[in-house]
């Protein structure tokens, strides 16, 4: 019997179970446009009020992923696993320029799908964008063969990736129905899973300047991706971590690049920064059986750190997407710098107490570091760096930030944001965990 649009979403509304054959009929309405925007809606909404089981969400994450094109690794006899992550966004959250070729010098390959700023957060797509030439969308042919030959490529999302993603968070967007776990979640793997993945860690942010507006629903979207991912056939580790603070000691897009290669050269690593990198590249070694253990794994990222293995991979990624070919070399002429640099100081001496990071991620975006509106232009040049974390001491010679601007009155606008976004006091608090937990998939 021909299923009906409306009696799939009337057993969502009604709590019945729906099939993964329902689901499919769903998904392949959206994707050839047989379904109106108006049952999207209801069956987002639907959704949204009673949640998907582990079962369904599955099969609304493949039937997503399969409604447009996903990389096949089969025939380019790849001798190590296919690797990812994925994070909710953050600010200063520059892991990704890192992990990818720290993983591709211990023997992985990571065929990274990135994304715009989204939001306060930043994305590494508008990242890698400061690098003069740099080509975020080659054919998905020769992003395959860079992926074999160097380990790693970021690209930017192709047209055809997921493609009911599109259409259903477009919906999502204008009917309130954008922080359902369930849809999240399907929307998230859809794409990261139509890489063709051995493994996938996320990085769920919690904290004020994080996606998930409370740890417990931070806890809940780690679960549901790391059940779904896994019993998708990609097993997946979620780690979730801080965003109280900015996560790097910068946050923008040129200054961000400077501190990723900075980082992998070995001239200055953020201890919160080198944390987060680590647990999450050591957990995607062990999941992709890089590596026994994850001291093992530790030991195995120092190592290419150390042997300038990591820098060499991210320079070589760099070169073959269009970049420089001395990239890592000569990367402070390469990189744009703004017209104003100058340190912000705090009004008076102090230990910064706290930081309203998202409004920091705002402050980015009123530089001209991301997007009011979607079309906007980008200037990659400006954003904040040296910034203090929290627990620092501040004072006449060490300042908060330095900020980067296109004008004296946009620094000046910046250092008002920043300053009503840092709280000095007089005692540093207690240190907070960068990685408060790791949720694996729970037994079937
Ligand atoms: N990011 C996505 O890709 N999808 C969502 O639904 C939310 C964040």
């Amino acid at each position: 019997m021909a299923l009906l649009m409306q009696e799939i979403i009337r057993k969502v509304r009604d709590r019945q179970p729906v099939s993964s054959e329902e689901i499919q009929f769903y998904i392949q309405g959206v994707t050839d446009g047989s379904v109106s925007e108006g049952q999207i809606a209801a069956f987002c909404m639907a959704v949204f009020l009673n949640p998907l089981t582990m079962p369904e969400r599955t099969a609304l994450t493949l039937a997503m992923r399969d409604s447009g094109d996903s990389l096949n690794w089969q025939q380019m006899n790849l001798n190590g696993p296919v690797l990812d992550k994925h994070s909710t966004g953050g600010v200063g959250d520059v892991v990704s320029l890192m992990l990818a070729p720290m993983l591709a010098a211990c023997g992985g390959y990571v065929p990274m799908i990135s994304g715009r700023g989204l939001g306060h957060t930043g994305g590494t797509l508008d990242k890698l964008q400061s690098i003069k030439g740099f080509n975020p969308f080659p054919a998905v042919a020769d992003m395959q063969r860079i992926v074999k030959e160097h380990g790693c490529a970021i690209i930017g999302q192709t047209a055809n990736l997921a493609p009911a993603d599109r259409k259903i968070y477009a919906t999502r967007d204008v009917t309130a129905t954008v922080e359902s776990i369930t849809l999240i979640t399907a929307s998230i793997l859809s794409k990261k899973l139509a890489e063709g993945l051995d493994s996938l860690v996320m990085d769920v942010k919690v904290g004020n300047g994080a996606f998930m507006p409370t740890y417990e629903q931070s806890q809940e979207l780690a679960q549901s991706i790391a059940n779904v991912a896994t019993r998708a056939g990609c097993p997946t580790t979620a780690l979730l971590t801080d965003m109280n603070q900015v996560l790097a000691s910068s946050a923008g897009n040129a200054v961000e690049v400077r501190e990723a290669v900075r980082y992998l050269r070995g001239d200055y690593r953020n201890p919160r920064l080198h944390e987060a990198t680590l647990a999450l590249c050591a957990e995607l070694l062990v999941n992709g059986k890089l590596a026994h253990n994850r001291e093992e794994a530790r030991a195995k990222l120092q190592t290419v750190l150390d042997n300038s293995e990591a820098v060499e991979r991210f320079n070589r990624m760099v070169h073959a997407q269009g970049g420089a070919a001395d990239f890592c070399e000569h990367f402070e002429q390469l990189l744009p710098t703004a017209p104003i640099v100058k340190p912000l100081f705090a009004p008076r001496t102090g230990v910064v107490c706290g930081m309203d990071t998202r409004a920091v991620g705002i402050a980015v975006i009123q530089l001209g570091g991301g997007r009011r509106v979607a079309d906007d232009a980008i200037n990659h040049s400006v954003g904040f760096d040296h910034i203090l974390p929290v627990g620092a001491h501040a004072d006449a010679h060490t300042p908060l930030a330095v900020i980067h601007a296109q004008s004296e009155d946009d620094w000046q606008a910046a250092a008002a944001a920043y300053l009503a976004a840092v709280k000095i006091g007089d005692h540093a608090p207690e240190p907070l965990p960068v990685v408060y937990e790791t949720r694996h998939a729970s037994p079937v």
